[in-house]
């Protein structure tokens, strides 16, 4: 395993399409098991393949809705596609691509998606909460869409530790 480098906001890769994944070979493998190494060391919630430079349909999300004395996990979801959508939610947002900014995003509440495991096997799940959250952001990634162009707005310092973004989004 090694570190990948993550690409930051005005890198042109960011902007690309991804392309499905269609060989679960030893080399997704690596880009995975590199990927997963990548998003801890940077204290993540989500990593997508193109913000390691790669255009492959490739998505890591943390899970951290887990039981009491439980500990978060990483979700591997290759060739993604999000099939329901339920609820809402408003919330500041940030990207391992955009550190240090975070803006006021609308997600759903809850999101299930579709998609393959590193071996090609079909699988569907929900999550709720940071989970939908980090569900869109990382699937937008691989259209292209970035969290800055879907904000209401940018929030300030300020915003973030008051917490008075909160006025805006009820
Ligand atoms: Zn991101």
């Amino acid at each position: 395993m090694a570190l990948r480098t993550i690409v930051t906001e005005g890198d042109s890769v960011l902007h690309k399409h991804c392309r499905p994944v269609t060989s679960f070979d030893g080399r997704l493998h690596e880009l995975i098991d590199d990927m997963r190494e990548t998003l801890l060391e940077a204290d993540g919630v989500g990593l997508a393949a193109p913000q390691v430079g790669v255009l492959r349909r490739v998505v890591l999300v943390l899970e951290t809705n887990v039981p009491e004395g439980g500990e978060p996990y990483i979700i591997e979801l290759v060739n993604p596609e999000i099939t329901a959508c339920e609820g809402g939610q408003t919330g500041p947002e940030g990207c391992l691509s955009v550190p240090g900014r975070f803006g006021l995003v609308t997600r759903p509440m809850t999101v299930t998606v579709r998609a393959q495991d590193r071996d090609g096997k079909a699988f569907e799940l929900s999550g709720t909460g940071i989970t939908a959250r980090a569900f869109c952001h990382e699937v937008d990634h691989l259209d292209g869409i970035m969290f800055t162009e879907l904000a209401s707005r940018m929030l300030t310092d300020e915003e973030l530790e008051t917490g008075s973004w909160q006025e805006d989004a009820e």
